[in-house]
């Protein structure tokens, strides 16, 4: 946190939310009531390093901050990788980012924008974002993308975890006897990510599709399509299942790519949580995330309104 002071308002005060991918950095400008005043995108240059990165984050804030008239006060990011939230700092990252990893990702956007930064992983952000407004004070967060990523809030508040790492469910083990990318067996993501879905129909047909081709096929009665969904959901569900079971968390927000096809995923979830149910006897609900591409920046943005509510800067 600096720059303590060092925006001059000039408009409607605001704060940005920035979401930062390996692909592309999207970003928000927000109102204090919630409103979204600019939307917009930008090619994320991860592989020309970190420095290149924040400059196109701060380019492309600058640039919605000015289309709403507004004065910026604070920005929050959910960036991709393991970070260090009290620092701001990358901590660990897949190889696509380039010079990502000790990139002290905060001071370098606060020096930018010229007001405090504060940064979250993406998952942990996108369940910040998708819990915003609801009663619930206990959610777990599972991201279903390329890779299965998790995130907890626990008594309101997001858990990091001593490492940073707390609810990395998509390593847990147990689910299959199949290979995961991070080396080990068995792991969740091997079922359940978009990239395991298109590997696993892979195996079944030798036919190449990526999760949404796969869902197409299942949709058209595919009965291989199928069944590699309804692997994904069961296993899915008993992970959420082992989470609610350990934590006394009653709710579960799933989101990612393979979360449009939900409709797939959900007779197999029902399913498992039929069979399966924690025996608290405390009803679990796995729901679909609703709040699409916007959550992850409103999540950074609720981030950074909580770190403001706790560090007067
Ligand atoms: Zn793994």
């Amino acid at each position: 946190m600096q720059d303590r002071g060092t925006a001059v308002p000039s408009g409607v005060p605001a704060d940005a939310g920035i979401d930062i991918g390996g692909t592309k950095i999207a970003a928000l400008i927000v109102d204090e009531r919630g409103t979204v005043l600019a939307r917009g995108s930008a090619p994320a240059p991860a592989r020309e390093g970190g420095a290149a990165m924040a400059d196109a984050a701060a380019a492309l804030v600058t640039g919605l901050a000015a289309e709403a008239g507004v004065s910026l006060r604070a920005a929050g990011v959910g960036a991709a990788g393991v970070v260090d939230h009290a620092t701001g700092t990358i901590r660990a990252a897949s190889e696509m980012f380039v010079d990502w990893v000790g990139f002290p990702l905060g001071d370098e956007l606060s020096d930018r924008l010229g007001v405090p930064v504060r940064i979250e992983n993406d998952v942990n952000a996108f369940l910040l974002g998708e819990a915003a407004g609801r009663a619930d004070r206990d959610v777990l967060g599972v991201m279903l993308g390329t890779g299965v990523g998790g995130a907890l809030i626990v008594d309101g508040d997001l858990r990091h975890g001593p490492h940073g790492a707390a609810g990395e469910i998509g390593h847990t083990p147990g689910y299959s006897d199949l290979r995961c990318t991070c080396g080990q067996t068995g792991h969740l993501e091997t079922l359940a990510s978009g990239t395991s879905i298109g590997a696993r129909y892979g195996e079944r047909t030798g036919d190449v599709l990526n999760s949404s081709g796969v869902a197409e096929r299942a949709r058209a009665g595919d009965a291989d399509a199928i069944a590699v969904f309804r692997d994904a959901g069961r296993a899915l569900a008993l992970a959420c299942a082992s989470a609610a079971t350990l934590l006394d968390i009653p709710l579960a927000i799933v989101g990612g790519g393979v979360a449009h096809a939900w409709d797939l995923l959900a007779p197999a979830v029902d399913e498992a949580l039929r069979t399966d149910a924690p025996i608290t006897g405390i009803p679990l609900r796995v729901i679909p995330a609703e709040k699409g591409g916007d959550a992850v920046a409103l999540g950074a943005i609720e981030s950074a309104r909580r770190a403001r509510a706790v560090v007067a800067y």
